[in-house]
C-alpha cells in the first residue's frame, strides 16, 4: 500500500521512505522558533491583552463616588483637566534570578501560575530582554518596604540578572546593566540613592542580588552609593539602627536590617554583628542619603 504524504517522502516513482516522528518534531520546533512571530507569540498576545485592560482602566472618566457619615451621596462630577502625563518609575530594584539560565527565567515570567515578573532580564551574555513597558507595574518586589514606601512595585522598575546566587556576575552582563541604568536614570530622572537591591527592601526575606553584586562599580557610574576609600571613625554616640532607618531600611527586625546592609555595603562579611569597620562604613554611607 502506498502511504499518503506528508508522512513519507517520495524519492522515486517506486521508492518511499518513512520519516521518523523526531524529524517532524525537529521541523516543527525550527519552524516555530524561526517564524516571524517567534516562540513567544502566544504570551506576547496575552501581554497585549493585559496591557490593553490596564489602559482601559486609565481611560475611565468617572467622578469619585463618596458618601457622608449619614450615607447620603456627596455631589461629584467629572471635569477632565488638560494638564497630565503618565506617572514615572522613581526606583530601580536589582535582583538575581537564582535560576540556571535566562531562558528559564523568561519561562518563569511568561506563565501566569508563578505570579512574578520584572521589567528587564539580563542574560550572562549581556542580552537584555525587555518584558514590560516601564510605565506598567511588574510583580517583582513583593512584600517590601523602603522608608515609608510599602508598595515598591508601584514606583520601581525591576531588573533581574541571570545568576544562580552563588557566583560572580558576568562582565558582559554588568556592562549591559550599566548601559540600561544610564538610559533609565536619564529617562525618568531617578536619583542616585534610588538604585537598590531586593535584599534592601525585603530584609530577612530576600537575599538578592547578594554579596557578589558589584555595587561599587555601579556607584562609580552614579547608580546607588558606596563607601569612601578613607573612612572616618563612627562617633561614640552613633546609633546604627537610626542610621539604617534613615537610609530606608525596615528596622522592625534589626538583625535582618544589619545583614541586608552588610550584604550590600560590606559584602566580605555579612554576619548579624556590627564590627567597628561595619559601623564606620554605615556612618560613611548613611550621610550620603
Ligand atoms: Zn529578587
Amino acid at each position: 500500500m502506498t502511504p499518503a504524504l506528508p508522512f513519507s517522502f517520495r524519492l522515486s516513482p517506486f521508492t518511499y521512505i518513512k520519516v521518523p516522528f523526531a524529524f517532524y518534531l525537529l521541523a516543527f520546533t525550527l519552524i516555530t522558533a524561526c517564524s516571524p512571530k517567534g516562540p513567544y507569540a502566544v504570551t506576547n498576545k496575552i501581554y497585549k491583552k493585559e496591557a490593553d485592560s490596564v489602559f482601559g482602566v486609565m481611560q475611565r472618566e468617572q467622578p469619585v463616588a463618596l458618601t457622608d457619615s449619614t450615607g447620603a451621596a456627596i455631589p461629584s462630577s467629572w471635569v477632565g483637566t488638560v494638564n497630565l502625563n503618565a506617572r514615572k518609575p522613581n526606583y530601580v530594584i536589582i535582583h538575581f534570578t537564582a535560576q540556571d539560565s535566562a531562558a528559564q527565567t523568561l519561562k518563569t515570567f511568561t506563565v501566569s501560575s508563578t505570579q512574578v515578573s520584572a521589567h528587564y532580564v539580563i542574560g550572562r551574555d549581556g542580552h537584555v530582554y525587555h518584558m514590560l513597558n516601564d510605565y506598567l507595574r511588574a510583580w517583582q518586589a513583593g512584600v517590601s518596604r523602603w522608608g515609608s514606601i510599602t508598595d515598591m512595585n508601584s514606583c520601581s522598575l525591576g531588573i533581574e540578572l541571570d545568576n544562580n546566587g552563588s557566583e560572580p556576575f558576568a562582565p558582559a552582563q554588568i556592562n549591559s546593566l550599566l548601559a540600561l541604568l544610564a538610559q533609565l536614570k536619564k529617562a525618568y530622572n531617578i536619583p542616585t540613592s534610588n538604585f537598590i537591591g531586593h535584599q534592601d527592601i525585603a530584609p530577612g526575606r530576600k537575599p538578592d542580588p547578594g554579596p557578589y553584586f558589584p555595587w561599587h562599580v555601579l556607584a562609580q557610574h552614579g547608580f546607588g552609593y558606596w563607601s569612601d576609600y578613607i573612612l572616618e571613625l563612627a562617633p561614640d554616640n552613633f546609633d546604627p539602627y537610626t542610621a539604617l532607618h534613615l537610609m530606608g531600611y525596615d528596622t522592625r527586625n534589626p538583625t535582618a536590617a544589619v545583614v541586608a546592609f552588610k550584604r550590600h555595603f560590606v559584602q566580605t562579611d555579612y554576619t548579624p554583628q556590627l564590627t567597628q569597620l561595619d559601623l564606620n562604613v554605615l556612618y560613611n554611607v548613611y550621610k550620603k542619603y
